[in-house]
Protein backbone atom coordinates (compact mmCIF):
# COMPACT_ATOMS: atom_id res chain seq x y z
CA UNK A 1 0.00 0.00 0.00
CA UNK A 2 1.36 3.41 -1.00
CA UNK A 3 -0.09 6.67 -0.24
CA UNK A 4 1.07 10.61 -1.00
CA UNK A 5 0.99 10.82 2.45
CA UNK A 6 4.30 12.42 3.77
CA UNK A 7 5.52 12.90 7.60
CA UNK A 8 8.55 13.69 9.11
CA UNK A 9 10.46 14.22 12.35
CA UNK A 10 12.63 17.24 13.05
CA UNK A 11 14.40 17.33 16.12
CA UNK A 12 16.84 19.84 17.62
CA UNK A 13 20.28 17.88 18.36
CA UNK A 14 20.27 20.24 21.43
CA UNK A 15 20.43 17.05 23.95
CA UNK A 16 19.57 13.42 23.97
CA UNK A 17 15.59 12.89 22.81
CA UNK A 18 13.63 12.17 25.82
CA UNK A 19 10.36 9.61 25.69
CA UNK A 20 8.15 12.75 24.73
CA UNK A 21 10.42 13.77 21.52
CA UNK A 22 10.35 9.60 21.04
CA UNK A 23 6.86 9.32 21.07
CA UNK A 24 6.11 12.26 18.23
CA UNK A 25 8.79 10.17 16.29
CA UNK A 26 6.73 6.95 17.17
CA UNK A 27 3.29 9.01 16.41
CA UNK A 28 4.68 10.85 13.37
CA UNK A 29 5.72 7.26 11.81
CA UNK A 30 2.82 5.72 12.67
CA UNK A 31 0.37 7.87 10.66
CA UNK A 32 2.70 7.89 7.90
CA UNK A 33 3.80 4.46 7.72
CA UNK A 34 0.09 2.69 8.13
CA UNK A 35 -1.24 4.22 5.09
CA UNK A 36 2.21 3.38 3.34
CA UNK A 37 3.42 6.94 3.29
CA UNK A 38 7.02 8.25 3.42
CA UNK A 39 8.30 9.66 6.66
CA UNK A 40 11.26 11.83 6.70
CA UNK A 41 13.85 13.07 9.37
CA UNK A 42 15.52 16.67 9.07
CA UNK A 43 18.31 17.50 11.95
CA UNK A 44 16.99 21.30 13.32
CA UNK A 45 20.63 22.53 13.58
CA UNK A 46 20.02 26.05 13.32
CA UNK A 47 21.56 27.29 15.94
CA UNK A 48 24.79 26.86 15.97
CA UNK A 49 25.69 27.26 19.66
CA UNK A 50 23.56 24.37 21.39
CA UNK A 51 23.50 22.10 18.48
CA UNK A 52 26.04 18.92 18.70
CA UNK A 53 27.28 16.10 16.57
CA UNK A 54 27.09 14.01 19.60
CA UNK A 55 23.01 14.76 20.11
CA UNK A 56 22.51 13.82 16.43
CA UNK A 57 24.46 10.57 16.34
CA UNK A 58 21.80 9.78 19.55
CA UNK A 59 19.10 10.64 17.35
CA UNK A 60 20.00 8.29 14.90
CA UNK A 61 21.38 5.57 17.22
CA UNK A 62 17.82 6.39 19.09
CA UNK A 63 15.52 5.93 16.25
CA UNK A 64 17.50 3.13 14.42
CA UNK A 65 17.07 1.42 18.20
CA UNK A 66 13.42 1.72 18.10
CA UNK A 67 12.80 0.63 14.30
CA UNK A 68 11.77 4.12 13.27
CA UNK A 69 13.28 4.32 9.55
CA UNK A 70 13.14 7.07 7.52
CA UNK A 71 13.33 7.39 3.85
CA UNK A 72 15.61 9.20 1.75
CA UNK A 73 18.84 11.84 2.77
CA UNK A 74 18.56 13.08 6.18
CA UNK A 75 18.26 17.08 5.57
CA UNK A 76 20.33 19.51 8.00
CA UNK A 77 18.76 22.83 8.47
CA UNK A 78 22.29 23.97 9.09
CA UNK A 79 23.21 23.36 5.39
CA UNK A 80 19.96 25.27 4.06
CA UNK A 81 21.38 28.98 4.70
CA UNK A 82 20.83 29.97 0.34
CA UNK A 83 16.83 28.14 0.83
CA UNK A 84 15.60 30.59 4.22
CA UNK A 85 17.85 33.48 2.06
CA UNK A 86 15.64 33.12 -1.15
CA UNK A 87 12.38 32.86 0.99
CA UNK A 88 13.53 36.19 2.76
CA UNK A 89 13.88 38.08 -0.18
CA UNK A 90 10.68 36.62 -1.47
CA UNK A 91 8.69 37.74 1.35
CA UNK A 92 11.34 41.75 1.73
CA UNK A 93 10.15 41.81 -2.20
CA UNK A 94 6.65 41.35 -1.01
CA UNK A 95 7.11 44.16 1.69
CA UNK A 96 6.32 41.58 4.82
CA UNK A 97 9.59 42.12 6.37
CA UNK A 98 11.31 44.46 7.87
CA UNK A 99 15.05 45.55 9.91
CA UNK A 100 14.85 45.50 13.56
CA UNK A 101 17.13 47.11 15.37
CA UNK A 102 15.66 46.05 18.91
CA UNK A 103 17.59 44.50 21.71
CA UNK A 104 15.59 41.80 23.55
CA UNK A 105 15.91 44.49 26.64
CA UNK A 106 14.04 46.96 24.53
CA UNK A 107 11.46 44.38 23.91
CA UNK A 108 10.54 43.41 26.96
CA UNK A 109 10.48 46.98 28.65
CA UNK A 110 8.11 48.46 25.68
CA UNK A 111 5.85 45.03 25.58
CA UNK A 112 3.62 46.32 28.87
CA UNK A 113 2.74 43.57 31.19
CA UNK A 114 -0.48 42.53 30.38
CA UNK A 115 0.56 41.21 26.71
CA UNK A 116 3.57 39.46 28.07
CA UNK A 117 1.71 36.16 27.53
CA UNK A 118 2.99 32.98 26.98
CA UNK A 119 4.39 33.47 23.64
CA UNK A 120 7.22 36.13 25.20
CA UNK A 121 6.77 39.81 25.24
CA UNK A 122 4.27 41.00 22.30
CA UNK A 123 6.44 43.00 19.83
CA UNK A 124 5.42 46.31 19.78
CA UNK A 125 5.76 47.20 16.56
CA UNK A 126 8.65 50.17 17.08
CA UNK A 127 10.68 49.68 13.79
CA UNK A 128 7.48 48.76 11.80
CA UNK A 129 7.79 51.67 9.62
CA UNK A 130 11.70 52.23 10.00
CA UNK A 131 14.14 51.28 12.07
CA UNK A 132 16.45 54.17 14.11
CA UNK A 133 20.09 52.92 12.62
CA UNK A 134 21.92 51.94 16.14
CA UNK A 135 26.10 52.28 15.40
CA UNK A 136 27.67 48.69 15.97
CA UNK A 137 24.03 47.13 15.80
CA UNK A 138 23.12 44.46 13.48
CA UNK A 139 20.02 44.29 12.64
CA UNK A 140 17.14 41.35 12.84
CA UNK A 141 14.72 40.54 10.01
CA UNK A 142 10.50 40.62 11.34
CA UNK A 143 7.60 39.33 9.44
CA UNK A 144 4.94 41.58 9.61
CA UNK A 145 2.17 39.84 10.23
CA UNK A 146 -1.68 40.28 9.07
CA UNK A 147 -4.22 41.43 11.03
CA UNK A 148 -7.19 39.22 12.22
CA UNK A 149 -7.69 36.00 13.45
CA UNK A 150 -5.55 32.92 12.22
CA UNK A 151 -7.97 29.11 12.78
CA UNK A 152 -7.15 25.86 12.41
CA UNK A 153 -8.63 22.82 12.65
CA UNK A 154 -5.81 20.54 14.52
CA UNK A 155 -6.44 16.65 13.92
CA UNK A 156 -5.61 15.94 17.35
CA UNK A 157 -6.51 19.18 19.48
CA UNK A 158 -9.42 20.16 17.65
CA UNK A 159 -10.04 24.11 16.49
CA UNK A 160 -7.91 26.69 17.33
CA UNK A 161 -7.22 29.93 16.58
CA UNK A 162 -5.30 33.12 17.46
CA UNK A 163 -4.71 36.37 16.76
CA UNK A 164 -1.29 36.83 15.81
CA UNK A 165 -1.16 40.38 15.85
CA UNK A 166 -2.44 40.67 19.46
CA UNK A 167 -0.96 38.16 21.11
CA UNK A 168 2.53 37.88 19.36
CA UNK A 169 3.28 40.92 16.53
CA UNK A 170 5.74 40.76 14.16
CA UNK A 171 7.95 37.60 15.02
CA UNK A 172 11.75 37.62 13.96
CA UNK A 173 12.39 35.66 11.09
CA UNK A 174 16.03 35.83 10.67
CA UNK A 175 18.56 37.03 13.93
CA UNK A 176 21.07 39.75 14.03
CA UNK A 177 23.47 37.09 13.15
CA UNK A 178 21.91 36.21 10.14
CA UNK A 179 20.65 32.51 10.87
CA UNK A 180 16.96 32.15 10.02
CA UNK A 181 14.64 31.60 12.54
CA UNK A 182 13.00 28.30 13.37
CA UNK A 183 9.44 29.70 12.50
CA UNK A 184 10.83 30.22 8.67
CA UNK A 185 13.19 27.37 8.26
CA UNK A 186 10.22 24.88 9.39
CA UNK A 187 7.62 26.32 6.92
CA UNK A 188 10.24 26.33 4.14
CA UNK A 189 11.41 23.19 4.76
CA UNK A 190 7.99 21.27 5.09
CA UNK A 191 7.44 22.58 1.97
CA UNK A 192 9.86 22.06 -0.10
CA UNK A 193 10.27 18.01 1.39
CA UNK A 194 6.39 18.02 0.38
CA UNK A 195 5.56 17.05 3.66
CA UNK A 196 1.39 16.74 4.24
CA UNK A 197 1.22 15.98 7.73
CA UNK A 198 3.06 17.63 10.67
CA UNK A 199 3.02 15.90 13.67
CA UNK A 200 4.66 17.27 16.91
CA UNK A 201 4.11 18.44 20.60
CA UNK A 202 1.99 20.53 21.50
CA UNK A 203 4.02 22.87 22.92
CA UNK A 204 4.37 24.19 19.28
CA UNK A 205 0.32 24.92 18.58
CA UNK A 206 0.73 28.40 19.32
CA UNK A 207 3.13 28.61 16.44
CA UNK A 208 1.33 27.36 13.78
CA UNK A 209 -0.80 30.22 13.55
CA UNK A 210 2.61 32.00 12.55
CA UNK A 211 3.34 29.01 10.44
CA UNK A 212 0.11 29.45 8.40
CA UNK A 213 0.77 33.31 7.84
CA UNK A 214 4.18 32.79 7.02
CA UNK A 215 3.18 29.89 4.46
CA UNK A 216 0.49 31.83 3.04
CA UNK A 217 2.73 34.81 2.50
CA UNK A 218 5.22 32.52 0.71
CA UNK A 219 2.62 30.75 -1.43
CA UNK A 220 2.93 27.59 0.22
CA UNK A 221 0.48 25.12 0.28
CA UNK A 222 -0.26 24.13 4.60
CA UNK A 223 0.25 20.78 5.48
CA UNK A 224 -2.11 19.46 7.86
CA UNK A 225 -1.24 19.84 11.87
CA UNK A 226 -1.82 16.95 14.50
CA UNK A 227 -0.12 18.12 17.99
CA UNK A 228 0.37 15.80 20.65
CA UNK A 229 -0.18 16.66 24.52
CA UNK A 230 3.23 16.75 25.94
CA UNK A 231 4.05 13.68 28.39
CA UNK A 232 4.63 15.04 32.11
CA UNK A 233 6.89 13.90 34.90
CA UNK A 234 4.69 13.59 38.38
CA UNK A 235 5.40 16.77 39.56
CA UNK A 236 3.37 18.22 36.50
CA UNK A 237 6.18 19.74 34.66
CA UNK A 238 7.43 18.65 31.03
CA UNK A 239 9.85 15.93 30.24
CA UNK A 240 12.70 17.81 30.38
CA UNK A 241 16.14 16.38 27.80
CA UNK A 242 18.67 16.51 30.82
CA UNK A 243 16.90 14.12 32.87
CA UNK A 244 18.88 10.36 31.34
CA UNK A 245 16.09 8.33 33.15
CA UNK A 246 13.65 9.20 30.68
CA UNK A 247 15.60 8.21 27.18
CA UNK A 248 16.16 5.05 25.40
CA UNK A 249 19.80 5.01 26.46
CA UNK A 250 18.94 5.34 30.06
CA UNK A 251 15.67 2.60 29.45
CA UNK A 252 17.96 0.33 27.90
CA UNK A 253 20.32 0.65 30.65
CA UNK A 254 17.77 -0.77 32.86
CA UNK A 255 16.71 -3.76 30.76
CA UNK A 256 14.33 -2.18 28.39
CA UNK A 257 13.99 -3.79 24.28
CA UNK A 258 12.74 -1.73 21.49
CA UNK A 259 9.57 -3.52 22.31
CA UNK A 260 9.83 -2.72 25.81
CA UNK A 261 9.56 0.60 25.16
CA UNK A 262 7.81 0.69 22.23
CA UNK A 263 4.47 -0.92 23.98
CA UNK A 264 4.94 2.50 27.13
CA UNK A 265 5.04 4.84 24.34
CA UNK A 266 1.97 3.57 22.94
CA UNK A 267 0.40 3.06 25.86
CA UNK A 268 0.83 6.93 27.07
CA UNK A 269 -0.75 7.75 23.67
CA UNK A 270 -3.31 5.63 24.57
CA UNK A 271 -2.46 2.79 21.88
CA UNK A 272 -2.82 -0.74 23.69
CA UNK A 273 -2.26 -1.74 27.23
CA UNK A 274 1.85 -1.16 27.69
CA UNK A 275 2.95 -4.56 26.98
CA UNK A 276 5.87 -4.99 24.31
CA UNK A 277 5.39 -4.59 20.63
CA UNK A 278 6.97 -3.41 17.53
CA UNK A 279 6.18 0.22 15.75
CA UNK A 280 5.53 -2.23 12.33
CA UNK A 281 2.71 -3.93 14.38
CA UNK A 282 1.40 -0.89 15.88
CA UNK A 283 1.18 0.74 12.52
CA UNK A 284 -1.42 -1.97 12.00
CA UNK A 285 -4.74 -0.05 12.61
CA UNK A 286 -3.57 3.08 13.67
CA UNK A 287 -5.19 5.99 13.47
CA UNK A 288 -4.62 9.70 14.94
CA UNK A 289 -8.38 9.85 16.07
CA UNK A 290 -7.27 7.09 18.56
CA UNK A 291 -4.15 9.32 20.46
CA UNK A 292 -5.43 10.31 23.63
CA UNK A 293 -6.05 14.19 24.09
CA UNK A 294 -5.02 14.28 27.32
CA UNK A 295 -1.62 15.05 28.30
CA UNK A 296 0.07 12.03 30.24
CA UNK A 297 1.54 11.46 33.37
CA UNK A 298 4.32 9.59 33.30
CA UNK A 299 5.33 7.50 36.92
CA UNK A 300 8.90 6.70 37.42
CA UNK A 301 7.80 3.11 38.60
CA UNK A 302 6.87 2.36 34.88
CA UNK A 303 10.68 3.44 34.10
CA UNK A 304 11.87 1.30 36.81
CA UNK A 305 11.89 -2.18 34.76
CA UNK A 306 9.96 -3.66 31.95
CA UNK A 307 6.89 -4.77 33.07
CA UNK A 308 5.94 -7.88 30.63
N1 LIG B 1 12.79 21.19 16.25
C1 LIG B 1 11.62 21.31 17.06
C2 LIG B 1 11.84 20.65 18.40
O1 LIG B 1 12.71 19.85 18.56
C3 LIG B 1 10.39 20.68 16.42
C4 LIG B 1 9.97 21.41 15.21
C5 LIG B 1 8.71 20.92 14.56
O2 LIG B 1 8.37 19.73 14.69
O3 LIG B 1 8.08 21.71 13.88
O4 LIG B 1 11.14 20.95 19.35
ZN1 LIG C 1 12.50 46.79 16.57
Amino acid sequence: MTSGEVGRFAPSPTGRLHLGNLRSALLGWLSARAVGGRFLLRIEDLDPDRSKQAHVDGIFEDLEFLGLDWDGEVLFQSKRAEVYRAALEQLSRAGRVYPCTCSRAEVLRAASAPHAGEEGPLYPGTCRDGAEPKAGRRPSLRFRVAPGVVRLVDEVCGPYEQDVERSVGDFLVQRADGVASYQLAVVVDDAASGVTRVVRGDDLLSSTPRQLQLLDALGLPAPRYAHVPLLLQEDGKRLAKRDGAMTAPGLRARGFTAQHIIGLLAKWSGLGDGGPISARELAAGFLLDKVRREPTVVHEAELLAPGR
